[in-house]
């Protein structure tokens, strides 16, 4: 059996090296290593793929939030409203904006910002809502576009963790994540399930004029050459990472079916378990790309666990072990610790497995067999 790795890009590489080598000559012979036709390329292939009209390519997922909020013209004093279970950018471009982040409770079933909490949370300064697919698992977004038409309040869908995964709305219309709200965002971290080898990250809009506005911001505010109508930034997806993600996007929906296959794996041997709760699936509107496969761990000291399992060379995470509200940079004494019960819970009891496109049977079999074990001693 080989090695069991948290992410294994090795292995995935190695399928796919001829392609990625060919794609990489092609942008070295071009010299057009900024924007130029493979950066083009991948983002005429990436709109097509997710169905939007819109894809702006940037230099990664934490500065495609940044742009996003930047674009729909925020002004300090205003107030977001996100989760405060998620990876830590999501809560630092608001603040970096001099926006107020709104931290809010999640779902119980799905690691996801809770809507109830979202509506408790609005106030005459929300402008916007930033709804993480956390994981992989769409977040609750019919609800959530409702509340914000009513509001009259953007949403920026935060799809870092989630591209590929598919919504269905309650009439059985069905979207890409990252298309639903007023713009979303990715990051091509390489761990992701659209993943470069190095940075970078997009925006997506079915809006015109907010696609012209993205535009100039990540290039420095410039509409036309040296005229600079606002003030922006510096952030480009580069075009050897666009060639490799070309390459890598014609392969998504096939990584992410393996991810699937190897989710349900794991669920047909861990889901009968009395202190283990495997993710939640919704039947057919099911969403979920995995792209962290994690589970709650119930009346079970789980870094005795994480540690027995390092001893059986089975790599473990914890995303995420603190809570924003808690973290230092985002302490505010609005918030209280019984409004954010089950982000408290979820800190200690989530586990999340190795997950990637690799993985074997005999590698699930295995991790399956010592995650019982170490629960169960
Ligand atoms: C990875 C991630 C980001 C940031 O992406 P980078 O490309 O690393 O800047 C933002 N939000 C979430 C939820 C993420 O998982």
């Amino acid at each position: 059996m080989e090695p069991i790795r948290m992410v294994d890009l090795k292995g995935q590489y190695e399928k796919i090296d001829n392609q990625v080598q060919t794609a990489l000559q092609e942008v070295l012979q071009s010299t057009a290593f900024i924007n130029g036709p493979a950066v083009q390329r991948f983002q005429h292939h990436l709109e097509n793929y997710l169905d939007v009209k819109h894809v702006i390519p940037c230099a990664n997922g934490t500065d495609a939030l940044q742009v996003a909020l930047m674009g729909l013209g925020l002004q300090p004093g205003d107030e977001v409203i996100t989760a405060d279970f998620t990876f830590a950018a999501t809560a630092e471009v608001i603040a970096l904006l001099g926006l107020t982040p709104v931290l809010v409770d999640i779902d119980l079933k799905t690691f996801n910002i809770a809507v109830d909490a979202v509506a408790r949370a609005i106030t005459p300064k929300t402008k916007a809502i930033i709804p993480v697919h956390l994981f992989g698992q769409a977040a609750p977004m019919e609800a959530l576009l409702q509340l914000a038409e009513e509001h009259k309040i953007f949403v920026v869908e935060d799809n870092a963790q989630g591209i590929g995964a598919t919504y269905t709305f309650s009439d059985g219309r069905k979207q890409k994540t990252g298309t639903l709200g007023h713009v979303g965002t990715t990051s091509f971290f390489p761990s992701k399930n659209l993943g470069a080898y190095g940075d970078g990250g997009a925006l997506f809009t079915n809006d015109d004029d907010l696609a012209h506005t993205l535009r100039g911001i990540v290039n420095h505010g410039m509409y036309q050459r040296y005229h600079h109508d606002v003030v922006g930034v510096n952030s480009r997806l580069d075009a050897m990472q666009a060639a490799i993600l070309d390459v890598k996007l014609s392969y998504l929906d096939s990584y992410n079916e393996a991810r699937k296959a190897a989710a349900l794996q794991y669920n047909a041997r861990l889901s009968g378990h009395q202190k283990i709760v495997t993710p939640f699936r919704e039947g057919d509107c099911d969403s979920h790309v995995y792209h962290q496969y994690t589970l709650r761990l119930l009346d079970t000291d789980r870094d005795a666990v994480v540690k027995k399992m390092g001893e059986k060379n089975i790599p473990t995470g914890v995303y995420y072990p603190i809570p924003l509200h808690a973290q230092k940079a985002y302490k505010d004494p609005r918030y209280r610790p019984e409004d954010f019960p089950v982000t408290l819970q979820m800190t200690k009891e989530v586990i999340s497995l190795p997950m990637h496109t690799e993985l074997s049977t005999a590698q699930i079999d295995y991790i399956c067999t010592h995650l019982m074990d170490a629960i169960n001693s």
